[in-house]
């Protein structure tokens, strides 16, 4: 490619595919690559279950909240790019929106003919060329070059701006494996080391509740209605019990705030309540009838409806069986799972390098989109509606730069 006016995007996820958009629709020339045969690969996976959750309902003031300790940051993104835009730009490429539980937005359309319509849109215009089984290898010793492998062959390209969506390192057979961290910190950018985010935690459940969560199925687990706190933070969603700890929305909700903990004093303890329905007002009322001869796990049964697994639950975290308790039990947290086996990564460029239009500071021209910037949130809408608020971000500034 000649240095010219064609700009460089790496990693065609959601990110860069939408900066791609953008800038096409612009009426500049895009050149996107990306290391595995075909674009949008975790995007894909993103919907695979129960439909895609596109972007969450709110202002931006106030879903800005959700991306931990970078408010003001992702306010002004919102505000430039917002739910709203990215719901009638879904609409424009083909799908409505509806949406479902706690202010999750689905798309109506399933994930493939999404992608599908995206890419059709993209390839109709002579100003677009994909080219994958290219992957980033490191900047070259020239402003403006960058290296590849394509194959067994090494290859420079050229361009005078370039566009970074290299995704985080969650789940690596989607193409995102985090490979590129060594590049970038080969060129002296800062980049925080890539952890697991929106992953599910580990607890040393006592065999008898590992063999009864998880029976001889590997991987299983069972959902529970039961509500989970860390630091004060009240979790929000479906909390799964698996043989190694828990996992599901409830959990990723709080995940945050448990990374932090764990971090700071490598334990942390959250607080389950397995009765999230009954006040405490009417757990008093209903613990205020005598047990008399019954055995406690009849008592339980019948007094408050617990049984079975939430009951093994309570064993396990309340020893002395002190029902009271039943609505505040601590919960040891030992770990996180793997990156690999995370919804998302913590860690990446570190914001301080780059400028208000995502351009890294050290290298003019280079912009650094979506998941692979140290930014986080949970799962909610919130990732996707990230990765394309920052691909609009960086878009904005080429185009301007371009005209
Ligand atoms: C199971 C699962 C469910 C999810 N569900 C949701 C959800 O419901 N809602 C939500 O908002 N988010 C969800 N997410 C998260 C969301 O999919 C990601 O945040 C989003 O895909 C990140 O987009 P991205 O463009 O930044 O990076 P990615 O989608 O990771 O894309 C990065 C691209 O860069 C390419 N690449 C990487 N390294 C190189 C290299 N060296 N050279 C060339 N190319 C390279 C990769 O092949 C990839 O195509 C989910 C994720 C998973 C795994």
């Amino acid at each position: 490619m000649g240095k010219g006016k064609r700009v460089l995007i790496v990693g065609a996820g959601p990110a860069g595919l939408f900066c791609a958009y953008r800038l096409v629709e612009a009426g500049i020339p895009v050149l996107l690559v990306d290391r595995m045969a075909a674009p949008g690969r975790k995007f894909l996976l993103a919907g695979s279950s129960g439909g895609l959750n596109c972007t969450h309902r709110g202002t931006p003031g106030e879903l800005s909240v959700k991306y931990y300790g970078n408010e003001a940051l992702f306010k002004g993104l919102l505000e430039d790019f917002s739910p709203d835009d990215l719901i009638k730009w879904y609409r424009k490429i083909g799908s409505d929106t509806f949406v479902g539980n706690g202010g999750k937005i689905f798309t109506k359309v399933p994930v493939q003919e999404v992608l599908a319509a995206w890419l059709e849109r993209l390839e109709a215009s002579p100003l677009f060329t994909f080219k994958g089984g290219c992957e980033f290898t490191g900047f070259g010793s020239k402003a403006g070059q960058f290296m590849f492998r394509q194959g067994e062959s090494a290859l420079g390209l050229e361009a005078e701006y370039a566009v970074f969506a290299l995704g985080g390192g969650s789940r690596p057979e989607t193409g995102s494996n985090g490979a590129w961290v060594n590049a970038f910190q080969a060129a002296g950018i800062q980049v925080a080391p890539l952890r697991a985010a929106n992953c599910g935690v580990e607890a040393a459940w006592s065999p008898l509740l590992r063999e009864r969560i998880a029976g001889h199925v590997p991987g299983s687990g069972t959902s529970l209605d039961i509500a989970l706190t860390c630091s004060g933070s009240p979790s929000t969603g479906e909390v799964v019990l698996t043989g190694y700890g828990l996992e599901g929305s409830g959990v990723y909700s709080i995940g945050w705030y448990i990374r932090q903990e764990l971090a700071k004093s490598g334990k942390c303890t959250i607080t389950a309540d397995l009765l999230p329905h009954l006040s405490a007002q009417q757990l008093q009322r209903r613990l205020s009838k005598p047990r008399r001869k019954s055995s406690l796990s009849n008592y339980a049964r019948k007094t408050l409806g617990l049984t079975g697994l939430p009951y093994l639950l309570f064993r396990e975290l309340s020893p002395d069986g002190d029902l009271s308790q039943v609505k505040n039990l601590p919960l040891a947290i030992t770990g996180c799972r793997p990156l690999e086996e995370a919804i998302s990564s913590a860690g990446g460029v570190a914001l301080s390098q780059l400028d208000s239009s995502l351009m890294l500071k050290s290298r003019p021209g280079c912009f650094v989109i979506g998941e692979m910037a140290d930014w986080e949130a949970p799962t909610g809408g919130y990732l996707l509606q990230g990765c394309f608020s920052t691909a609009f971000r960086a878009a904005e500034k080429i185009i301007d730069l371009f005209s």
